[in-house]
């Protein structure tokens, strides 16, 4: 099984995919054009909130950090007048460190990241979905900031005129990403933002057409006209695309088999341009998380 993720709705529908599939079965390729360097390392958001999770470490009241996490040394650095722009944690700064000393030595992101995943004791496989640096870059009214600064340092207030993700012509999917995809049919994209966090990974080269050969289902993180959190919205007006569950078919329809939309979206299953199944979408237990999961396995093994 392959699911697409960024960092929060995809997250929380592996939480329950792993109750039913051994996680040595379960390849996350993963957005990494949120990612920043903080005080000299690199902060990988979505990979690192999908790595705790396989590693039992994810703060899970929050989605993004370690649980039970200290902050000495933000709050030391804030005393000698380094104000981080994100609050970084102790034990996840490890991490950032880790990763970025294996990187500084020469290893790629997709290295760094076995490695880490080693460490941890994480057992499935977690993908960067490229090696090279992509940004996505969000421009405002007041001109173009990256991702992390529209959405932490502005609170994700300023008017949105467009997205862009810098880098992307020249990134490519790597070995392991299309090694994975050549060796399994099974392709779920997660109830992540369209935009943000899938969209940078469908942009790769070449990843629509060999996504469109593969068994797909995506779940609609849009319920009615809003996303259930997070500025999906904003961003996907911005993009062109309504917001609603229709919405996030058109931003799929070349190459998803199945949209799965909330039970409570007033939309019509048979006015959608994808085959479209409703079902109780909104994940606030890992028992409702598991049984998403279990809906997409047995849709899965429905395929004809
Ligand atoms: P980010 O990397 O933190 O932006 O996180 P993602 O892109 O992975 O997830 C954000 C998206 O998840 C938002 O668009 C939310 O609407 C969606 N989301 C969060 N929780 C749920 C849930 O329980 N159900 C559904 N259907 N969507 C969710």
């Amino acid at each position: 099984m392959i699911v697409l993720s960024g960092g929060t709705g995809t997250p929380k529908l592996i939480r329950g995919l792993r109750r039913l599939v051994p996680d040595e079965e379960i390849t996350v390729i993963v957005n990494t054009a949120e990612d920043l360097m903080v005080s000299g390392n690199l902060v990988s958001p979505d990979m690192d909130t999908v790595l705790y999770l396989f590693a039992g470490m994810l703060d899970e009241s929050k989605w993004w950090g370690v649980k039970d996490e200290t902050y000495h040394t933000n709050t030391a650095l804030g005393k000698l007048g380094h104000n981080e722009k994100m609050l970084i944690g102790d034990t996840d700064r490890a991490t950032h460190i880790f990763r970025s000393e294996l990187m500084r030595n020469g290893a790629a992101l997709t290295e760094a990241t076995a490695q880490l995943s080693a460490k941890l004791g994480v057992r499935a496989r977690i993908l960067p979905m490229c090696d090279e640096k992509v940004d996505t870059m969000i421009t405002t009214p007041d001109g173009v900031m990256h991702f992390q600064d529209f959405w932490i340092g502005a609170r994700g207030e300023p008017e949105v005129l467009d997205v862009g993700i810098s880098g992307i012509e020249t990134a490519r999917a790597t070995e392991a990403v299309l090694d994975a995809l050549e060796s399994e049919d099974n392709v779920i994209i997660g109830p992540s933002n369209p935009i943000t966090s899938i969209g940078p990974i469908l942009a790769l080269k070449g990843m629509r057409k060999i996504l469109a050969k593969k068994k797909v289902l995506a779940i609609s993180p849009i319920i009615g006209n809003a996303p259930v959190s997070g500025p999906a919205g904003k961003l996907m007006k911005a993009a062109g695309f309504e917001v609603s569950s229709m919405g996030v078919a058109r931003c799929y329809e070349d190459l998803i088999d199945v949209l799965v939309v909330d039970e409570r979206d007033g939309a019509d299953e048979g006015d959608f341009p994808v085959r479209t199944v409703k079902y109780d979408t909104m994940m606030t237990s890992v028992e409702n998380s598991e049984a998403l999961a279990g809906f997409l396995i047995g849709l899965f093994s429905n395929f004809g």
